[in-house]
């Protein structure tokens, strides 16, 4: 079964009196362990998409199921749930908390969802270490480099064994070859959990690594080559 599927997706918004008709009808399914690129330029959509994949944004049509579970009649309380157990989300920039420190911003989520704080930071320090980050668990985010902010992101995504992981342009503020690492790092970490990912990347060289890439054109997902 699909662990994130959109059905007949619509979006649009308004700009005074104009009407930007963003997502038209969106069709898209990902399968656990799936790992797909969203590649298309600035401006088509691919924020947008993964807001409402991800639970953030409500469509205007269609519906978004998640482990086949129809949201779209789900209320925010219910969304936000269903959210903080299900989905994880790298965005371009960490957006870690600066106060606290590398473990902590990976414990936080879990306490959010109900673990207890022992629990969150066994998992924690688990999920740091796996990632290659054991030593830096202390740091504070300012106090790490660019890549190992994003790789604290990753673990902090994951951190509660979500089944989908949606990322925009996660490498998108590295350079090539710190880039390079931490997408490795990502696609590992999703392929050896199971993950199904989605992840918007301008980068082909990345995408290809990826098991399907998919662009939006005219509002509309087509599989690319
Ligand atoms: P992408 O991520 O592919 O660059 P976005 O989904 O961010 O695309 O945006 C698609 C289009 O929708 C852009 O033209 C953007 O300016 C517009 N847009 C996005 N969010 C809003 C909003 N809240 N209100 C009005 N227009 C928006
Ligand atoms: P294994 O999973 O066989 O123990 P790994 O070296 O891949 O081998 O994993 C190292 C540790 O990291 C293990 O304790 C594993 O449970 C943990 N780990 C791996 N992937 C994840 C994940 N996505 N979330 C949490 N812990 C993980």
């Amino acid at each position: 079964e699909a662990v994130l599927e959109l059905r007949n997706i619509a979006r649009h918004y308004r700009e005074g009196d104009a009407r930007l008709d963003i997502l038209v009808d969106v069709d898209l399914a990902i399968y656990p362990g799936e790992t797909v690129a969203l590649v298309a330029p600035s401006g088509a959509g691919k924020s947008t998409l993964l807001h409402i994949a991800g639970l953030l944004e409500r469509a205007d049509g269609g519906e978004t199921l998640i482990n086949s579970a129809p949201t779209s009649k789900m209320n925010d309380r219910e969304r936000t749930s269903l959210r903080r157990s299900a989905i994880g989300f790298v965005y371009q920039f960490h957006h870690l908390l600066p106060e606290f420190s590398a473990l902590e911003n990976v414990v936080l989520p879990q306490m959010i969802n109900g673990l207890g704080r022992k629990d969150a930071e066994g998992r924690a320090q688990q999920l740091l270490e796996y990632l290659r980050l054991g030593t830096r668990a202390s740091h504070r985010p300012s106090e790490l480099s660019g890549g190992e902010q994003q790789r604290v992101a990753i673990a902090r995504a994951v951190a509660n064994a979500p089944h989908l992981l949606l990322a925009d342009e996660p490498t998108g503020n590295l350079d090539p070859r710190t880039a390079e690492h931490v997408f490795a790092t990502l696609l590992t970490l999703a392929r050896h959990s199971g993950l199904a990912a989605l992840i918007a990347t301008h980068n082909l060289d990345l995408a290809e690594q990826m098991d399907r890439r998919v662009t939006l054109r005219d509002g509309r997902v087509e599989e690319l080559p």
